[in-house]
């Protein structure tokens, strides 16, 4: 079984010191990857299967201690202050609806779309209904579980009805906005004579046909009134826009499906869709550094950008990463964990071991900060001011070695966090010459491709490690 396949893969990297970032790119490319053909081409497995493998990722991701970090914000951007780790179920329904272009696509031809559209008669307009009447429709597609993942899939990826030309091109029939004796309806007949979407209702200048010519133009064998009720059932709301708009459209349109013809790519971008619509900002945590700092944060997403910007090591972004959500193990932090029956900075043993405390406020760190604002001046007469906020999240100034700045920041505070690990007190020496370690590293592990990057990244501070 599938499961055990991914827990055998995910136990035989669990070994490895991977920082998060590391098992996030583990479990995209060697574990989603055996989904793949399942979820497109099998019915989306019960929602029991999809939490448990939901559970294994992230259980790998968190080392089997539960989650410190919400799911739904891992799988937000990296500017919204996710990681972009996979949605499990956003991926199953991007999947699906990979089959949509492929039955709207009249070039597409395969023996299952000719079956398909044989099957249903109403097939074709069903991708043009709106959220509501596409979930409502897709309980009744109990015969075929398949379609009905596709139908149900397609309802959480489309966007509402707003526009009048998405107005007109909306179906008649199977519609929950238009009801007949209060109930959406489908006359087989009338589709068969080509009444299908709103559009057919209104003449050229956009004016709602009468019945009497509505029966002439589509030769409908119906009463008078019957003909009245169908141009009764379009929501008032609805007629006002096809007024303002005063034309009818030449063909019906799509907006969504539109959007997937456009891409190329149609399983990422609708499942990147799909995801933003689950995901979450870090609001409280924010809301946490807002009452620390002393000013609260404008722009988040350029201090979540920083560490990727800024180096390409797995490990430091995954650092900051946990600065950010504060999950990072100081001394205040394990003691409310119950690891810790003490809450005392490691290095001065006076205060309690914040996240502030631990990189700036520190009497032991806080000349370090100082020392090493000296030293860059001295070499490169670069004039930095470190603060708490530019040592906590970043170096927000603009400046042309921003990026170099910001990766010593980030070289510094791992220094530091590595040291009170390692239960010894940072020096500035140390410093230096963890600096000057992470640089060479940097130089000549990269390959090829980036060389150029980091040379230019570090173009104006060469000199401090190059004497
Ligand atoms: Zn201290």
């Amino acid at each position: 079984m599938k499961l055990d396949e991914v827990r055998k893969l995910l136990d035989s990297w669990s070994w490895r010191l991977l920082s998060i970032i590391g098992k996030i790119q583990v479990i995209k490319s060697l574990a989603i990857s055996k989904f793949v053909h399942l979820f497109t081409t099998l019915p989306t497995p019960n929602d029991s299967f999809l939490k448990e493998l939901e559970t294994l990722f992230f259980s790998f991701i968190w080392g089997g201690k539960g989650d410190k970090i919400a799911r739904k914000i891992i799988i937000n951007d990296i500017e919204n202050g996710g990681l972009k780790m996979t949605d499990i179920r956003s991926f199953a329904k991007a999947l699906k609806i990979s089959w949509i272009k492929k039955v709207w696509d009249v070039n597409y031809q395969a023996d299952w779309k000719r079956l398909l559209i044989s099957d249903r008669l109403y097939w074709n307009d069903v991708w043009l209904l709106n959220k509501r009447s596409l979930s409502l429709l897709a309980c009744s597609f109990v015969e075929n579980t398949f379609w009905r993942n596709v139908v149900e899939s397609w309802a959480e990826y489309v966007q509402e009805t707003v526009e009048a030309s998405d107005i007109l091109s909306q179906p008649l029939w199977n519609n929950v906005f238009i009801k007949i004796e209060n109930k959406s309806v489908f006359y087989k007949s009338w589709y068969i004579k080509n009444l299908r979407y709103v559009n057919d209702l209104v003449d050229e200048s956009g004016v709602f046909m009468s019945p009497t010519e509505l029966i002439n133009k589509f030769n409908l064998k119906c009463t008078f009134l019957q003909a009245y009720g169908i141009i009764c059932a379009i929501p008032s709301s609805w007629k006002s826009k096809i007024r303002e708009f005063g034309k009818r459209l030449l063909v019906v349109k799509s907006e969504n499906i539109e959007r997937l013809f456009k891409t190329k790519k149609v399983t990422s971008f609708t499942y990147d869709s799909l995801r933003k619509s689950v995901a979450t900002q870090p609001t409280r945590v924010q809301r946490k550094w807002d009452k620390l700092l002393p000013s609260p944060v404008e722009d988040w997403s350029t201090y979540y950008s920083i560490p990727f910007l800024c180096t390409s090591a797995s490990k430091l972004r995954s650092f900051q990463y946990r600065i950010f959500h504060r999950t990072i193990g100081t001394n205040v932090l394990l003691m409310k964990m119950g690891i810790k029956d003490h809450d005392d900075c490691f290095f001065c043993d006076s205060k309690p071991e914040t996240i502030e405390h631990l990189f700036w406020y520190c009497d032991r760190i806080f000349p370090l900060w100082n020392a090493l604002a000296h030293w860059i001046r001295s070499v490169t007469e670069i004039e930095i001011e470190f603060s708490l906020e530019s040592v906590l999240l970043g170096y927000t100034n603009c400046m042309p070695c921003k990026n170099a700045i910001n990766c010593i920041i980030l070289v510094v505070k791992f220094f530091i966090y590595k040291c009170k690990m390692e239960g010894r007190n940072p020096d500035f020496a140390g410093i230096q010459s963890y600096l000057k370690f992470n640089y060479s590293i940097e130089k000549f592990a990269c390959d090829f491709a980036l060389q150029d990057k980091i040379l230019c990244k570090w173009k104006l501070m060469k000199k401090l490690f190059c004497q």
